[in-house]
């Protein structure tokens, strides 16, 4: 049994992990889940995969857990040190990283130090903090997976190549759910609407920045760190059916493709059983009647898109800003606070006013993460 410690374990992508490792028992097991505060869920996932290490985000859920669960021997931990000890864990071979925001750059650098193989959704830690988890991988010789669809696609369609064979590699958009939106009613549309994701079911955040393409900003900067290429030769197409979700250009002009369903589910079986391949359940592609259609990404709809990007160019603590403020103005919006476009009218003005700190360490990238957040926190519109 292959034990495996998942972040963030009653979240999207965590709860999707467990249903992979459920999928694929006894093959793998569960050495470790932390959690924020959703002890309903922990206390279910703890009857049903028996970790042996839990942790909870502050001190005060450790009582209410332990009464949700007859079994005493659960060592519960807690907070920041509880999350680290976790990504850290002697016994976990793999370490899921599911977390949302900044908060999942340490944990990512802690596990990876520590040798293990990290099966990465968390993007921010890539966005935010590339250099630092390059030498993280460096010094303790783990390994990445990215769990990311886009991602996981561009990871399998390179093995095997050499860089220069590689002339560029193109990650797919859905567009969100405003894609077919008269561009003129963007400044009144509601949260519910821009919740509404067509292809993909996820968090909260990520679906808004699906919508204003954000999200697919952060993704060629998580590609660019994962794939070592230029932000010239890392690239992204609207794809509305998200059927394929990265494509690979080789020097000689031949263009490979990964295909699959929206399904989670499969990067992170990948993640799990890499290099191996095994059978599951799991919804599988019918060929027959499949369209696929290709688009440039329209810089009057998705004007954050290339924002983030410019982030990423610029570098230093400058994405941190960027990941901070947006996670601020997504949250902003879901209350009903700002209207949509306000996003990247937001961003335009991080992008003026962050003062950039080239080659940041993780305390200097925390910083510019709080700086970006009370920016547009103060922001009136
Ligand atoms: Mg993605």
């Amino acid at each position: 049994m292959v034990p495996v410690a998942i972040l963030g374990s009653t979240g999207s992508i965590g709860r999707q992990a467990l249903e992979v490792v459920q999928e694929l028992r006894p093959r793998f097991g569960v050495a470790g889940l932390a959690v924020g505060s959703n002890l309903e869920l922990l206390a279910q996932q703890v009857r049903k995969f028996h970790p042996s290490v839990v942790s909870v985000g502050s001190p005060e859920l450790v009582e209410p857990l332990q009464q949700r669960i007859d079994k005493r021997k659960l060592e519960i931990l807690w907070g920041t040190d509880g999350l680290l000890q976790l990504a850290t864990l002697p016994e976990a071979e793999i370490v899921i990283n599911g977390l949302v925001g900044a908060v999942g750059l340490a944990p990512t650098l802690a596990a990876l130090r520590a040798g293990k193989r990290v099966g990465l959704a968390n993007k921010e830690s890539l966005v935010i903090g590339g250099h630092l988890v390059a030498q993280a991988l460096e010094e303790g010789h783990g390994k990445l997976l990215p769990i990311d669809s886009e991602h996981s696609s561009i990871f399998q369609l390179v093995e095997g190549h050499k860089k220069e064979e590689v002339q560029r590699i193109i990650i797919t958009a859905s567009g969100g759910a405003l894609r077919d939106r008269p561009l003129a009613e963007l400044a009144n549309v509601t949260p519910e609407e821009v919740l509404k994701h067509p292809n993909w079911q996820m968090g909260k955040r990520i679906t808004v920045d699906s919508a204003t393409l954000v999200n697919k900003g952060f993704e060629v900067i998580e590609a660019h760190w994962l794939f070592g290429l230029g932000y010239d030769r890392t690239c992204a197409l609207l794809h509305p059916q998200s059927i394929v979700h990265g494509m690979v250009e080789l020097a000689d002009g031949t263009i490979t493709a990964s295909l699959s369903p929206p399904d989670m589910h499969l990067p992170i079986q990948y993640a799990l059983t890499y290099p191996e391949r095994l059978g599951n359940g799991f919804p599988k592609l019918e060929l027959i009647g499949l369209q696929l259609d290709f688009a440039d990404i329209d810089p009057e709809r998705y004007p954050a898109f290339e924002m983030v990007i410019e982030g990423g160019r610029i570098g230093g603590t400058m994405p941190a800003a960027v990941n901070g403020a947006d996670e601020v103005l997504v949250e902003r919006f879901l209350r009903g606070e700002i209207p949509f476009p306000s996003i990247w009218e937001g961003l335009r003005q991080v992008l003026q006013a962050h003062q950039v700190v080239p080659d940041p360490s993780l305390e200097e990238i925390m910083a510019a993460d709080r700086w970006g957040r009370e920016f547009v926190e103060r922001w009136r519109v």
